[in-house]
């Protein structure tokens, strides 16, 4: 992996991308925070301007760049710190729209992918239900073979854009053990409906909502992909999602080491600037060498992940735990460091605290990334055996 993974047009990206957070999106942080959802217009502008689309195929409106410039949009989201928004729009574009571009058909791609690059349509993935998220394969919501049609039945719990969403990709039973479906789900079905939830701990400003599915007419049509091949497309799709979190866990903790060195030399206490003490001092070079070791191991994922695909499931799930876990660790030092200006919301530290403490729960709990660790090197279970690549 070259030092600088990142070119001239990647630079001249995040360029254009932090004027726009500048201009779009840090005016309305707080007021979107406080009303628990962002604005839907700033869906629209993120389309177009062109930011969903930079890593898709410019043949359905994307700018057809690699992942990195992913995860120049990815780092810089985190370092405005609203993750709620960071990951309302992640939940749009790395959740459900690789499966559609991988897997749908040339019909499902203008209708859903073509319109969700642009902002016009915003997108949702549809898999945890209030009695199973890791284990993905208890789900229980149904699609029911109908002949000329699916009969949708069941409901979802914490879905990202879940009241906002126009379509959801949509994880259903169509047979038994881990005979599941994906379904792209039109939210104008009649009997769906939804409601947010608004009980989090952070990430205030995305949509989290419960979905509620009752004898929903879903053309065949709908399908993506194969039926009874969904388990496997979820699997091989949780990677990007992993590496996106991986990035954005690194560029938060990144964001507060930065706030806590200002605050270190901006604060007295006994006569002098706090950054003399030695033990900050310390404690700060500790940060930022934990903070190097994530962005290293998450830089890495993203290098072996554009070069093997899912097959890079290792790094990924291994990257994952571990930002997930170190960047809640440096963003809670980061809070000490600020003292008790860094319990309260003045600084951005607390709200960075509580946003990332959803990075080891989400996309895959840390248990879960140990899961699939300890199968890979102490089973010896190959990755590719388990995975479909949803790329070929
Ligand atoms: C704010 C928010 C947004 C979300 N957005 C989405 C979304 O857009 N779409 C979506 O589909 N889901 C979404 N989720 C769901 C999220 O992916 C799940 O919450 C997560 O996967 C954990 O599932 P669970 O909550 O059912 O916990 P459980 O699976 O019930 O886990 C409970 C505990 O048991 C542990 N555990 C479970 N199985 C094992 C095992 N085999 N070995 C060891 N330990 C184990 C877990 O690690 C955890 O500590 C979101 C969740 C939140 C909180």
């Amino acid at each position: 992996m070259a030092a600088n993974p990142f070119t001239e047009e990647h630079q001249l990206l995040r360029t254009s991308f932090r004027q726009f957070i500048e201009k779009e999106i840090t005016p309305h942080a707080e007021e979107w925070e406080k009303n628990k959802i962002c604005d839907r217009g700033t869906f629209s502008k993120m389309g177009e301007h062109g930011f969903f689309g930079v890593s898709f195929p410019l043949k359905y409106g994307g700018s057809g760049m690699d992942l990195w410039s992913a995860v120049v949009i990815a780092e810089e989201l985190s370092h405005a710190n609203i993750g709620g928004l960071s990951m309302s729009f992640f939940a749009h574009t790395y959740l459900p729209l690789p499966l559609i571009n991988a897997l749908g058909t040339e019909e499902q791609k203008q209708n859903y992918l073509v319109p969700a690059l642009k902002g016009e349509k915003i997108a949702a993935l549809g898999i945890t239900e209030a009695g199973a998220g890791s284990d993905v394969g208890g789900i229980k919501t149904t699609a029911k073979d109908m002949g000329d049609h699916y009969l949708v039945n069941g409901s979802k719990m914490f879905i990202t854009n879940g009241t906002m969403a126009d379509f959801i990709v949509l994880a259903v039973r169509t047979g038994e053990g881990h005979n599941l479906s994906l379904l792209l789900f039109d939210t104008s079905t009649p009997g769906f409906s939804a409601i947010p939830v608004h009980n989090k701990l952070g990430m205030h400003t995305s949509d989290t909502g419960q979905l509620f599915f009752e004898n929903c007419k879903v053309p065949k049509s709908a399908l993506i992909g194969k039926e009874n091949a969904g388990f496997y497309y979820i699997m091989n799709n949780f990677q990007e999602e992993r590496l996106i979190a991986a990035i954005n866990g690194t560029s938060s903790a990144d964001w507060a080491v930065g706030k806590a060195k200002q605050y270190m030399k901006e604060r007295e206490a006994f006569g002098k600037p706090i950054a003399k003490f030695q033990v900050l001092r310390h404690k700060l070079a500790q940060m930022s060498i934990s903070v190097e070791a994530c962005r290293s191991f998450s830089y890495r994922a993203v290098s072996e992940f554009i070069e093997k695909g899912p097959e890079a499931a290792l790094i990924i799930s291994m990257a994952k735990a571990f930002v997930g876990e170190e960047s809640f660790k440096i963003i809670n030092d980061a809070l000490q460091i600020h003292g008790g200006w860094g319990y309260m919301e003045d600084y951005g530290v607390a709200r960075a605290l509580r946003d990332t403490r959803l990075l080891s729960v989400g996309a895959g709990t840390t248990e879960i990334m140990h899961e699939i660790i300890s199968r890979v090197i102490i089973d010896e279970v190959e990755h590719k055996r388990q995975l479909i690549n949803v790329r070929s």
